[in-house]
């Protein structure tokens, strides 16, 4: 940024550049904005950003955010039925479709496609397993993506908790192959969480 002389400016233009959907250019309105609205705009993000560098952590158990102040929602109460999404972006998705109401389990990524899966590549799948038996969870609904990845981490899953003997699901097919949840729009989402079809051999 050589067209900004005041450093903290130049660096500030650069971590917002940084976030998804922005370049260079939007960054540079953003910050603008941003300035010459102190008191209403920086100061509040100031305090909240350090509030939430401080206070917010991904749950070791479930993958959501959860504040170090409280209990994460995973472990409030009883409930039977959870649906296993990738990232936390798909679970917002999915929440603000309003098709499904029960609990999420947030993986953290995929299994790659080939090669050794033994390892579980620091994916939250042995906290799902505990969480289906310790819950008696009767139903997991695996809402990972239509892409192979995303296929081969299904398969994984539901191998893994076979000996839990829970009802496995996975959204039918109105997922596009190579579709990814996160750009999937509310009416095929919604077909796809209706007509998903169960994986267990019973
Ligand atoms: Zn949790």
């Amino acid at each position: 940024m050589t067209d900004n002389n005041v450093k903290e400016i130049a660096e500030l233009i650069k971590i917002v550049s940084k976030l998804p959907g922005l370049g260079p250019k939007s960054a540079k309105r953003i910050i603008l904005k941003l300035i010459n609205n102190r008191e209403e705009l920086i100061k509040p993000l100031t305090n909240t950003l350090a509030q939430v560098y401080k206070n917010v952590v991904r749950c070791k158990i479930c993958g959501n955010l959860k504040s170090t102040n409280s209990n994460c929602v995973c472990s409030s109460k009883k409930y039977d039925q959870i649906c296993v999404v990738e990232n936390i972006s798909d679970m917002w998705v999915i929440q603000s479709s309003g098709i499904y109401k029960g609990h999420y389990h947030i993986l953290g990524g995929t299994l790659p496609s080939f090669e050794n899966k033994s390892t579980g590549n620091g994916l939250l799948i042995e906290s799902l397993v505990s969480r289906v038996k310790k819950n008696s969870v009767k139903e997991v609904v695996l809402a990972t993506s239509g892409t192979i990845e995303g296929e081969t981490t299904a398969h994984y899953i539901a191998d893994s908790l076979k000996s839990t003997k829970v009802k496995i699901t996975r959204l039918a097919k109105g997922v596009p192959v190579g579709g990814e949840i996160e750009h999937l729009d509310d009416g095929t989402l919604f077909s796809a969480f209706k007509n998903r079809s169960s994986i267990t051999d019973d």
